[in-house]
C-alpha cells in the first residue's frame, strides 16, 4: 500500500485514506514493502528571476512495490498543473528533471537519468516512419544487442498481444491513430519496464477505440505486473483504470489528494452503464472543476466493492 507523505494538502489526502485502505486486508504491512517511487517535497521552477514559473510545489507521495502485482496510478488535474512534469521527472527527462528542490527516488535510489526500468509512452506516438511495425516494436531490443531472430520473434509476439497480427510489415503511415498507439505501447512494453509512464496516451483517439485501448492496457498491465502511471483528462478513464488516483490542482501545481479505488472486473462499456460509476465520475469531475480541497473517498464507492 502506498501513502501520500504528510506535506501541505497531501497531508489532508493521507488523512482521507485509512477507511479505504482498511478494505484491502490481503496486502502486507506497507512498512515491510520496498518503495517503488518516492516524491519527497518535490518542487520544480522553470526559468529564473521575474520569468520564473513554478510548475509543481511540494509534491510528496510514495508508491510501494506490491508483491506480484503492479499498481495503476492515474494522474488527473487541470491543464498546466504539472502532470507531465511529474511523469517526466520520474522518467529522468530534462528539462523537467532534475527538481529545483526535493528528491525523486525510484527503486529506493535517487533518480539521476532515464533508465530502461522506466518506459514512457506519450501522446505523440513517436514511431519511426521509415521502420515497419515489427522493427518499430523491436527497436529497443536492437539497441540492447538482442539477436535478429529473437527480436523478430518477440516483436511478432508483441504485435499479436496488442492486436496487430498481420500488420507487422506495414509502416506507421498506413495505420490509424489507435493502431499507431498500439505499436508505441508494444515498443515500450517489450522492454519490460518495471514502471510504465503514459502521458495522455489515448487523448487523440475516438471514444470507442479509447475504450478498447483501456481494456488492453488493463490486460497487459495485469500480465506484466508493472506499475503504471497514466495521465488522463478523462475522469472516467482515471476511475476505471486507477487503483489510485492522484488529483492535482493548479496555481501552483500541487498534489491535492490521493484516492484509492477497486480494480475493474468488467469492461469500461459495462462499467459506464452502472449508475454508481456515473456518480463517482461526476464527483471527481466536480472536485476537479472546483479545485476542491481533499474531500476523502468518492461517494458511491461502496457499491463497487
Ligand atoms: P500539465 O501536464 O498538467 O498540463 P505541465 O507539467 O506540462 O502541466 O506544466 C506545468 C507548468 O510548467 C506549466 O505552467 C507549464 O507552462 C510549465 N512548463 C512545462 N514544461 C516547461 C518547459 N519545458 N519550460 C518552461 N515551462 C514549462
Ligand atoms: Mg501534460
Amino acid at each position: 500500500m502506498n501513502e501520500a507523505l504528510p506535506s501541505g494538502d497531501a497531508q489532508a489526502a493521507a488523512a482521507a485514506r485509512p477507511a479505504s485502505e482498511a478494505k484491502t486486508p490481503a496486502a502486507p504491512a506497507k512498512g515491510s514493502l520496498p518503495e517503488l517511487v518516492r516524491f519527497d517535497k518535490v518542487t520544480k521552477c522553470f526559468g529564473e528571476g521575474p520569468e520564473a514559473r513554478l510548475a509543481i510545489q511540494d509534491v510528496s507521495f510514495v508508491i510501494h512495490d506490491l508483491p506480484d502485482a503492479g499498481e495503476l496510478v492515474a494522474v488527473v488535474g487541470p491543464s498546466g498543473c504539472g502532470k507531465s512534469t511529474v511523469l517526466r521527472m520520474l522518467a529522468g527527462l530534462r528539462p523537467h528533471f532534475p527538481p529545483t528542490s526535493g528528491e525523486v527516488r525510484a527503486f529506493g535510489k535517487p533518480i539521476t537519468q532515464p533508465g530502461a526500468d522506466r518506459g514512457m509512452v506519450d501522446q505523440k506516438y513517436s514511431l519511426m516512419p521509415h521502420l515497419t511495425v515489427r522493427d518499430n516494436i523491436a527497436f529497443g531490443l536492437m539497441l540492447r544487442g538482442v539477436s535478429r531472430k529473437e527480436r523478430r520473434d518477440r516483436a511478432c509476439e508483441w504485435a499479436r498481444k496488442v492486436g496487430l497480427e498481420g500488420c507487422e510489415e506495414k509502416y506507421p503511415s498506413e495505420l490509424s491513430g489507435g493502431m499507431q498507439q498500439r505499436v508505441a505501447i508494444a515498443a515500450t512494453l517489450i522492454l519490460e519496464p518495471k514502471i510504465l509512464l503514459m502521458d495522455e496516451p489515448f487523448g487523440a483517439l475516438d471514444p470507442k477505440i479509447r475504450m478498447q485501448m483501456q481494456e488492453l492496457v488493463v490486460q497487459l498491465w495485469k500480465e506484466q505486473q508493472s506499475t503504471v502511471f497514466i495521465v488522463t483528462h478523462s475522469v472516467e478513464e482515471a476511475i476505471y483504470l486507477g487503483d489510485r488516483v492522484l488529483r492535482m490542482g493548479a496555481k501552483p501545481g500541487r498534489l491535492v489528494e490521493v484516492l484509492q479505488l477497486p480494480r475493474p472486473d468488467v469492461s469500461p462499456e459495462m462499467m459506464r452503464k452502472k449508475p454508481w460509476f456515473n456518480v463517482l465520475s461526476q464527483e471527481l469531475l466536480r472536485r476537479l472543476e472546483t479545485d476542491a480541497p481533499a474531500s476523502g473517498e468518492l461517494p458511491g464507492l461502496e457499491k463497487w466493492r
